[in-house]
């Protein structure tokens, strides 16, 4: 039983794929290589690489592989980029889902998990969220979501596929071995832009507004560890494997941090006075992001093992302590191996 894995060498697609080659799954991975890195990909799974949108390329993979179910992260996923260039996203996010969705009814493959987002629901009515909150997103990153899912609903209507979709609150931390992590290029995401002044990469860390109605005027996100995230997806899994309908669960610890309680924390634990500077607030941010994952405790039987902020910040940094520029860029990843076999 093979279980493949679009996007499988980006950040949490390569820290899933670490957590089901540990559960002994057979695990297939495919990834342009756009945003992911060969050095992310587990040396135990086989590794393709091309494109989604390729029907011919996709029909290839559940030709020669047998396989039981897709965990699909293949996207694009900065906000910011996403603004400035809409119909990418509209392209790769939607049209390779579209061409992906095609191609297992095709083959008869019958089960998805897909990586979905908190950024669908926009600004919150009420906290904490649960799935049934209204969808309205504030940024094309999270539209584009928001229609992925929708897609794979009708798709799931009118053909013999069952799914689950898993909205990430934010997703951080790195593998506990230190092997794997979160690799952007450009960075946008708090915790590894703080980490990058612990490295002299950075000068400080710009907060963005702290006038915001919160217990100390900065925002407040529900941070959730990426192998927690991972072995989410193998719950998911297992429910889709075992009968399962068709469900959405929300995947967050329920605990907020502010802005300042991350990059306190980071000071703690990297003995580095990270200087900060308050810049104006970033547009489209909400004051106060947290999930009820209920759902996903009774249904999924899912219990974040990982919701300490110390722990979440202490394994990021062992990952960008070790690799203070990231991934090696896969050009030069290829250039070392073929040297290697000449
Ligand atoms: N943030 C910040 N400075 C930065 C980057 C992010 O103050 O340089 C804040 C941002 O406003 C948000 C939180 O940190 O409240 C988390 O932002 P991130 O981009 O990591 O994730 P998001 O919540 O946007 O998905």
């Amino acid at each position: 039983m093979a279980i493949l894995v679009l996007g499988g060498a980006g950040y949490i697609g390569s820290h899933t794929v670490y957590e089901l080659i540990d559960a002994s799954y057979d695990v297939v991975v495919v990834d342009n290589l756009e945003t992911g890195y060969l050095q992310a990909v587990h040396p135990k799974c086989r590794f393709y690489q091309g494109d989604i949108r390729n029907r011919d390329f996709i029909d290839s993979i559940f030709n020669a592989e047998a396989i039981d179910g897709v965990i699909h992260f293949a996207a694009n996923s900065l906000v910011g980029e996403s603004m400035s260039h809409p119909l990418k996203y509209y392209d790769n996010n939607l049209c390779g889902t579209k061409v992906l969705l095609e191609s297992m009814v095709a083959h008869n493959i019958n089960r998805i998990v897909f990586s979905s987002t908190a950024a669908i629901y926009g600004e919150p009515e009420q906290v904490p969220i649960v799935e049934s909150a209204p969808a309205h997103p504030t940024n094309c990153y999270g539209e584009t979501k928001l229609a992925m899912e929708r897609m794979i609903h009708w798709t799931s209507f009118a053909h013999d596929l069952k799914f689950v979709c898993l909205r990430y609150f934010n997703a951080c931390g790195a593998h506990f071995s230190g092997e794997i992590g979160e690799a952007h290029n450009p960075e946008s995401h708090l915790i590894p832009l703080i980490l990058q002044v612990s490295n002299g990469k950075r000068s400080e860390i710009s907060i963005f507004g702290n006038n915001y109605n919160t217990k100390d005027g900065t925002c407040i996100r529900d941070y959730v560890h990426v192998t927690d995230l991972a072995q989410a997806h193998i719950l998911a899994l297992d429910y889709l494997i075992k009968g399962g309908d068709n469900a959405i669960f929300n995947l967050g610890n329920g605990i907020g941090f502010s802005v300042n309680e991350v990059i306190e924390t980071a000071r703690r634990i990297t003995g580095h006075p990270i200087p900060a500077k308050v810049v104006p607030r970033r547009p489209g941010d909400p004051a106060k992001l947290v999930a009820s994952s209920q759902r996903a405790r009774d249904i999924l039987g899912w219990k974040p093992q990982f919701s300490d902020l110390e722990v979440i910040i202490s394994s990021a940094w062992k990952w960008h302590k070790s690799h203070p520029d990231g991934f090696q860029d896969n050009v030069n990843v290829v250039a070392l191996q073929n040297k290697s076999w000449e």
